[in-house]
């Protein structure tokens, strides 16, 4: 697998707003039908999700899947209280389940802490805490061969990871063989001095990558640069998911909608969102090959000789 290699997928949310059998089948057919390898299933409240039908509709369709999720207050790891950490250990451990009867191939999100607005800095106590539950996590979900995204948020969601280096320094501190860190070009865009640079930092950590635009409506209609975005992906040679993230109000998922602040229409044709998505994708992968075939024997030449 190299740059190229990557599946490409989208968030079951471009489609749907729950997972009642009927929108579990029309976001598995639409993903399929349009051409993506992979559907990025949102698990906040795992118990919606039906493993057994997911799994037999993954089968029909021959979808790959993930699975999302940020923890809430109520088991937020990083406050390091006793009754809170026990419930969202639980929580996790009910998601590596489901993900392994549905065949997921990673667990990622805001696994660390809550997705919320803190308004205190984490602690190194809770950090702690938050630490032991997932490197427990990952060795159950290394069972079953799947792994786990620490995704790097911005400020607004979490107190723990909101740069590329602080998601290396989370997955170091978990020292799990299947902990990767998962960026963000939404998060990316309001955090990182230069994004391209922080994926060339994240190096070979970095093991899954959600594309959203600055309001998260239409890849290429907002301030976010992608090609050097993806010039970066394509010298890291990065071959795992490239997933797009969008968010509308057309489409609402009562819990996820709300925490992430969707209040307003970026899209109403969710099939048009999503196709265009995937030709966007396409051919920023196509330009990034093609352009850094180009210029890296150049750069390396002038690194050698300069
Ligand atoms: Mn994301």
């Amino acid at each position: 697998m190299s740059f190229g290699d990557n599946k490409l997928g989208i968030h079951a949310l471009c489609w749907v707003g729950g997972w009642s059998e009927a929108e579990a089948r029309k976001a598995i057919e639409g993903t399929a039908r349009v051409g993506y390898d992979l559907i990025e299933i949102p698990a906040l409240d795992p118990d919606r999700i039906d493993a057994a039908l997911t799994a037999k509709l993954l089968q029909e369709y021959g979808l790959s899947a993930t699975i999302s999720l940020g923890l809430g207050p109520e088991t937020d790891l990083s406050t390091g209280d006793p009754d809170k950490v026990e419930r969202g250990e639980a929580l996790l451990m009910k998601v590596v389940a489901i993900a392994r009867d549905i065949g997921a191939t990673h667990i990622c999100g805001i696994l660390y802490s809550a997705l919320m607005k803190y308004h205190e800095p984490a602690t190194e106590d809770g950090l702690r805490a938050s630490v032991d539950v997932l490197r427990r996590v990952c060795a159950e979900a290394d069972k079953s061969g799947i792994t786990i995204g620490m995704e790097v948020v911005n400020r607004y969601e979490t107190n723990i990871a909101n740069t590329a280096a602080q998601g290396v320094a989370l997955c170091e501190m978990i020292g799990a063989p299947n902990v990767k860190v998962h960026l963000d070009t939404y998060h990316m865009h309001i955090e990182e001095a230069d994004a391209a640079r922080a994926i060339v930092e994240t190096g070979d950590r970095l093991g899954y990558f959600h594309l959203g635009e600055c309001h998260r409506g239409y890849l290429g209609s907002g301030s976010i640069d992608f090609p050097p975005i993806f010039r970066a992906l394509a010298q890291i040679d990065y071959s795992g998911p490239l997933v797009f993230e969008s968010f509308s109000s057309e489409v609402v998922d009562p819990q996820l909608s709300r925490i992430l602040g969707i209040w307003r229409n970026l899209w109403t044709d969710g099939e048009d969102l999503i196709g265009h998505a995937l030709d966007y994708t396409r051919a920023q992968v196509v330009s990034a090959q093609q352009t850094e075939g180009l210029a890296a024997p150049r750069q390396r030449g002038v690194l050698q000789h300069g």
